[in-house]
């Protein structure tokens, strides 16, 4: 009796997992074994910050809270309504009987893209042009200081899928359509969490302080080879394929330390990935080792059926017993506590099962420090939007350029550009739009055109880079008279896809939106011209190439526009290569390097390159 008592008295003094000195697996153990059940589970368990108050933290224990999309707590929201947002949440967590910190996780996909003044980076195509992974992880870093400064120390990023067919409407989220390139660039992870150590046990979750972010490699797996790029459909590969083209950046990935993986939602052979054991618990965990905690997509659980939420308890379980530790509900969090409650205690899903996951949710908790830092300040809001992060997002728009074309056969090569000219046509529905050249997953889930950002717009660029004698007219859509009266020495023409994301930017045919074609062809008809296009993936340009006489694919560059003028009048020189294959009609899709029958428009790996001028 004296045994128990004294215990007990011990025990409400000192809190063995409270303890960072102790070592890492004593903590869990002494956490987990004092938890119940509704205290698990609620781990388990992410909410979106819509339905977020400290009340339902505190009532339902939940572990997580996201922001999915645009989802921001007002619109402009400064970084410090961010931190006050994010700490009102913990503070509901802080006051449980354990106070176990939630995790709060954003999509920082292109640096901080949710929040109204952080630096935009280009989009992981115009990356992959690069062929620079060192550049990527100083990406990593800077983005991990701009989430810190919003008081979140986590990211649904990177996305590691290995775009086979660019009709995909995420193929921009994609470095390339080759696996080599995609693992180059999971240098980000140690860019976003930080190096680990050479001696660190495989497969551990890693964050090296309070300045770095927990990663998330997305999505597992295959999600960039479904049939015809329709997302979140099948990859129909054999196991080989599955592992020698999507499977090996995740290697790198845990080697690296990443700390969560998210499932993807498409299917594999026709199996659902949120409900492919073999993939999750196998492979994932039992052969690889990993040992950080595997996030489903949002609704994931649900589209494990279809019609989605059709059958949600069996979803509860073929998701939970795959091996999924943290579930992205996001709003019908009471439904999947009481299914996933009453499946344990009907023993349908096992103790050990949700052992695991919890397990893994508080090793990651506790290796990111969050249990000695649950509240942020406001230290960091200086990093969001610096002049330094700019500075880099300029340098990643100007390497990730690829000029495709530069003058034709016997011309003397258009680019670099002349700062110094009489009088020279700026045209397009992308020149002066800070939204176009953001894309999706910026601001918005679906990103939008217009005004929706600090940022630098091209054609602003373009003025702050030429002569001060040039003079620069802008015209969005010049009918092809007022180009041929005007006596232009040359035009730059930026056009390209709106912005779009998942879904919304599946594609059939390519092609890039009216009235783009018709400026190419009402500019280029009488001006020399340079084409710009934003865009998230190769279009449909071989039936205007004729005309055009520089082509540049700027991919989607980000708040940045300053990089596109640094290069178009030779500052610096181009240097960036194809990071897909530029196919000529969409029939030939899908064409990947390597494959035997391969005619391009142009190659992967092209790129012209230039070199920079001096006193231009
Ligand atoms: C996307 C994920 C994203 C999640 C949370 C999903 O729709 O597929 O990439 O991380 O939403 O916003």
């Amino acid at each position: 009796l004296l045994f128990c008592c004294l215990g007990a008295i011990a025990d409400a003094e000192y809190r063995l997992y409270k303890d960072p000195k102790k070592p890492l697996n004593r903590r869990i153990k002494d956490l987990l074994r004092r938890m119940s059940l509704e205290e698990k589970i609620g781990q388990m368990v992410q909410i979106e910050r819509a339905v977020a108050s400290a009340e339902v933290m505190k009532k339902y224990y939940i572990g997580s809270v996201l922001s999915g999309g645009g989802s921001a707590p007002g619109p402009q929201a400064s970084p410090e309504a961010w931190v006050d947002m994010v700490n009102g949440f913990q503070k509901g967590s802080l006051s449980t009987r354990l106070g176990i910190p939630m995790i709060y996780g954003i999509d920082a996909v292109h640096g901080h893209n949710t929040v109204y003044g952080a630096t935009v980076f280009p989009h992981n195509i115009g990356l992959g042009a690069t062929r620079d992974p060192e550049l990527v992880k100083r990406i990593g870093a800077a983005t991990a200081l701009e989430v810190r400064a919003t008081g979140i120390p986590y990211a649904f990023a990177p996305c590691i899928a290995v775009c086979r067919d660019p009709r995909w409407g995420r193929c921009y989220e994609s470095y390339s359509e080759d696996p080599k390139i995609v693992r180059a660039m999971t240098e980000v992870i140690p860019g976003l969490q930080g190096d680990i150590p050479a001696n660190s046990r495989k497969g551990e979750p890693f964050l090296a302080g309070q300045h770095k972010v927990l990663a998330t490699a997305k999505h597992y797996v295959g999600d960039g080879g479904t049939t015809k790029g329709i997302n979140e459909n099948n990859t129909l590969a054999s196991r080989h394929d599955l592992l020698s083209i999507h499977m090996p950046a995740y290697y790198d990935s845990i080697i690296k330390g990443v700390g969560t993986i998210m499932i993807s939602y498409s299917s594999w052979n026709g199996v659902k990935m949120h409900a492919n054991r073999d993939l999750i618990t196998g492979f994932l965990k039992n052969t690889l080792h990993f040992r950080g905690f595997v996030i489903s997509d949002w609704q994931g659980l649900d589209r494990i059926t279809s019609p989605p939420h059709a059958n949600y308890t069996y979803s509860i379980i073929a998701g939970v017993s795959a091996g999924i530790d943290m579930i992205m509900v996001p709003y019908n969090y009471t439904e999947f506590i009481d299914g996933l409650t009453s499946l344990v205690k009907n023993n349908v899903i096992p103790m050990s099962r949700i052992d695991d996951a919890v397990k893994r949710i508080l090793r990651v908790k506790f290796t990111i420090g969050l249990f000695e830092h649950p509240l942020a300040d406001y230290s960091m809001t200086k990093h969001l939007g610096s002049q330094e992060h700019r500075e880099l997002a300029r340098e990643a728009v100007r390497k990730s350029l690829v000029l495709l074309k530069n003058g034709g056969s016997g011309d003397k090569p258009l680019i670099p550009l002349p700062k110094k000219a009489s009088k020279i046509l700026v045209a397009g529905t992308h020149a002066d739009n800070i939204g176009n050249q953001c894309g999706g997953w910026t601001i918005q889930w679906q990103g939008q055109p217009g005004n929706i950002t600090v940022g630098t717009t091209i054609l602003t660029a373009i003025r702050d880079t030429v002569h001060p004698e040039t003079k620069v007219v802008f015209n969005e859509n010049p009918d092809p008279g007022y180009v041929k009266s005007n006596e232009f020495s040359h035009a730059i023409v930026v056009v390209g896809e709106p912005p779009y994301s998942e879904t919304f930017g599946d594609s059939t045919n390519l092609t890039i939106p009216d009235p783009g074609p018709s400026i190419i062809t009402n500019v280029c008809a009488s001006v020399k011209c340079v084409i710009v296009l934003i865009t998230g993936r190769p279009v449909v340009i071989q039936p205007y190439l004729a005309q055009i006489d520089a082509l540049v694919a700027a991919w989607l560059p980000g708040t940045e526009g300053q990089g596109v003028a640094d290069v178009l009048f030779g500052d610096y020189g181009f240097t960036g290569k194809l990071p897909r294959t530029w196919f000529k009609t969409v029939d030939q899709l899908p064409m990947n390097v390597g494959d035997r029958h391969y005619d391009p428009l142009f190659p992967f790996g092209y790129g012209l390159t230039t070199e920079p001028v001096k006193g231009n």
